[in-house]
């Protein structure tokens, strides 16, 4: 699968820089990821040898996590998360899975005092699951202690882009005393799934973000998907826009300022911003499945609260409200 993918992206797009990160299913027992030298990690750093410099290569074989510089002054940190996934019980009661937390303190450390600005990408995502409640994805202690080392490097990282719940949504960092300091965005996938606890699955999605090219800081994005329901029927693929955010939303750009406000208009009853928003978590799959009372609850406060404790009171304060 992953031979395949690669090959087909090479194929195709020669000249583009791609950096991947591995996710819970790219190895095999899935979710099982481990913390050394194993084939497949060994595989992957064959297969993305091209895209990847040595030094990135170095950290993939021993642990599956990599930092590359894009650019100067733009570093992007490829994190295996799967190391701290809930199934993965090879890492259960490990302290520092592979040593990723010393090594991602080292990395950041070092891009702040070389004044660099940060992407962060992985598979599985920090904060609460949106539709699962008090769920986080990742063991709760793993998550605590990412949030608070993305706290501290808050000023470097300009964005955090995950995948894994195959659903298109959003968080918003807020450092200690409750200011925005960065954008997160969970990216719908390709391929549809529905999950147990949901009425719906979701349309494949693929999406551009725009940035800015002096400080990197984010500014939009365009979300694409395919309606497959409409693609069954005409036997062909017609991928479409679904929206680009800042006109979607009526926001200046996607910085955490920006995605405050508008998570914060999310909270209003029958909040126009809201249905909009959860049209779009499901890549437009139903726009007449509402989201009201604990489901709301559960969607609103995991854009907003990423540690334990404040998100414990937003549930608790949410609860029985009007949403
Ligand atoms: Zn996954």
């Amino acid at each position: 699968m992953i031979s395949n993918m690669t090959h087909t992206i090479r194929q195709f797009f020669p000249q583009l820089p791609v950096y991947p990160a591995l996710g819970n299913h790219d190895y095999w027992p899935q979710d099982q990821l481990p913390v050394n030298e194993n084939d497949i990690y060994e595989a992957v750093a064959k297969l993305w040898s091209p895209w990847l410099q040595p030094e990135a290569l170095v950290t993939l074989r021993k642990g599956g996590f990599y930092s590359q510089l894009i650019k100067p002054g733009l570093r992007l940190v490829s994190l295996n998360t799967n190391l701290y996934y809930s199934p993965n019980k090879v890492t259960a009661n490990m302290s520092d899975p592979a040593g990723q937390y010393q090594w991602l303190q080292d990395t950041l450390e070092l891009s702040r005092q070389n004044m660099e600005r940060v992407y962060v990408i992985a598979h599985v995502p920090i904060g609460y699951l949106p539709y699962a409640k008090s769920t986080t994805a990742m063991r709760e202690g793993d998550n605590e202690r990412l949030v608070d080392i993305f706290r501290n490097y808050s000023d470097i990282i300009q964005g955090q882009f995950y995948g894994h719940t195959h659903r298109d949504s959003l968080m918003v960092l807020l450092d200690r005393k409750g200011k925005p300091v960065n954008s997160i965005f969970v990216t719908p996938a390709v391929t549809p799934y529905r999950n147990f606890l949901e009425q719906y699955s979701n349309n494949p999605g693929i999406r551009m973000y725009l940035y800015n090219s002096q400080d990197y800081g984010l500014q939009d994005l365009w979300q694409f998907y395919l309606n497959l329901t409409e693609a069954n029927q005409e036997e062909k693929p017609n991928w479409r826009l679904e929206y680009v955010m800042t006109k979607a939303f009526g926001i200046k750009d996607i910085q955490p300022e920006s995605l405050h406000e508008l998570a914060l208009k999310f909270e209003a009853p029958e909040s126009k911003e809201f249905q909009k928003y959860f049209t779009y978590f499901m890549v437009s799959y139903n726009d007449t499945i509402t989201c009201t009372e604990e489901c709301k609850t559960v969607q609103v406060c995991s854009v907003h609260f990423l540690d334990h404790k404040s998100y414990s009171e937003c549930v608790q304060k949410l609860k029985g409200g009007d949403l």
